[in-house]
């Protein structure tokens, strides 16, 4: 069944809206490269994924690098432009391809919180100045009530305000990128591996303060990560992407539970106590392959423990398996 069809049935988390705040058909992100040999060629980053994440919700993306999750946030955003033949929905409004103006409006409503705060804070700047430069951008009043409102919602004090990024640790920098995210009043919220720079005793308080702030504020997340503790600990829902496709989805207590797929399988196998029974490790063997020339049939059976014959040769289907979990593998359609 095509992506597009079945992503449509997923049900609301517990608690969460029924309603899509973002509905993706047939996204695909194609860049133009060189290839080691001079050659020029393309790169698909992002192959035809469809999926729908609903209003309240963490709506998780996992995966390797490389295997497109970040460059399909971007594409979310409007950071990259979508190949012909994608379609984006936010709010039931199509914002594939925004006018300059709308894209403007669009920014307040949906943001980007960066992996690494120390590359995306002006060096030059001091937090008021950067707190203070999308008030400015958007013609907004009130702003210095509102930056000394944000420093209050991340747990900063407001004498931060007139030091610079370098003055700052890792957290607090990552504190002040989630204040500048929150400025203007986002729905949805673009996390791209927020934690991964940071000291694994700052983690937990910076995925603990995202939880908080989307309570609080009823954001929209879609958390982008290769650390599946952290994806556990946070997500409503999961979709594991692999060479640009997403190869398994489900609720995050049924694919932590019942993954299907060999690969979800394996990434799950480093984390043992993740479904709170020890799993049998699985290493995979392999290089992953180059996006720009994926494998032929199952992207993935260069590496999969249980490769048949078929895999080589046959794309499978992304199906439906059970009310809450659509798998992409030959095994699941025998
Ligand atoms: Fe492995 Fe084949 Fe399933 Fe791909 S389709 S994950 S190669 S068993």
């Amino acid at each position: 069944m095509p992506q597009n069809d079945i992503n449509l049935l997923a049900p609301a988390s517990k608690g969460k809206s029924s309603v899509n705040i973002l509905e993706v058909s047939h996204l695909k992100k194609t860049f133009h490269i060189k290839n080691p040999d001079g050659k020029k060629g393309l790169l698909r980053a992002v192959d035809d994924i469809s999926f729908t994440i609903k209003k309240g919700e963490t709506f998780s993306l996992v995966g390797e690098s490389g295997c497109g999750k970040s460059t399909l946030g971007r594409t979310l955003l409007g950071l990259y432009a979508p190949d012909h033949g994608s379609k984006i929905m936010f709010n039931d409004e199509d914002i594939t391809n925004l006018s300059r103006s709308k894209r403007k409006n669009f920014t307040k409503k949906a943001q980007l919180i960066f992996q690494d705060p120390s590359a995306c804070l002006n060096p030059r700047r001091t937090i008021k100045q950067i707190l203070l430069e999308p008030f400015k951008i958007h013609k907004m009043e009130n702003a210095e009530a509102k930056i000394t409102e944000l420093m209050d919602m991340v747990g900063l004090a407001n004498r931060f305000l007139d030091r610079y990024p370098h003055e700052m640790s890792g957290g607090q920098k990552q504190r002040v990128g989630i204040a500048r995210a929150l400025a203007l009043g986002p729905e949805l919220i673009v996390c791209d591996e927020p934690v991964s720079a940071l000291d694994v005793s700052i983690q937990a308080q910076v995925v603990n303060l995202l939880v908080d702030l989307q309570k609080q504020l009823n954001l929209t997340y879609l958390f982008i990560s290769h650390d599946l503790s952290v994806v556990h600990h946070i997500s409503d829902r999961v979709a594991v992407m692999y060479l640009g496709k997403i190869v398994e989805l489900s609720t995050r207590d049924e694919l932590y539970e019942k993954p299907q797929h060999p690969y979800t399988k394996a990434l799950l196998s480093s984390i043992p106590d993740a479904g709170g029974d020890p799993r049998e490790k699985i290493i995979l063997t392999g290089d992953v392959p180059s996006p720009s020339n994926p494998p032929s049939g199952c992207r993935f059976h260069t590496r999969c423990p249980a490769v048949m014959d078929i895999c080589k040769t046959e794309v499978p289907d992304f199906i439906q398996t059970s009310s809450n979990h659509f798998v992409a593998c030959h095994l699941c359609t025998k």
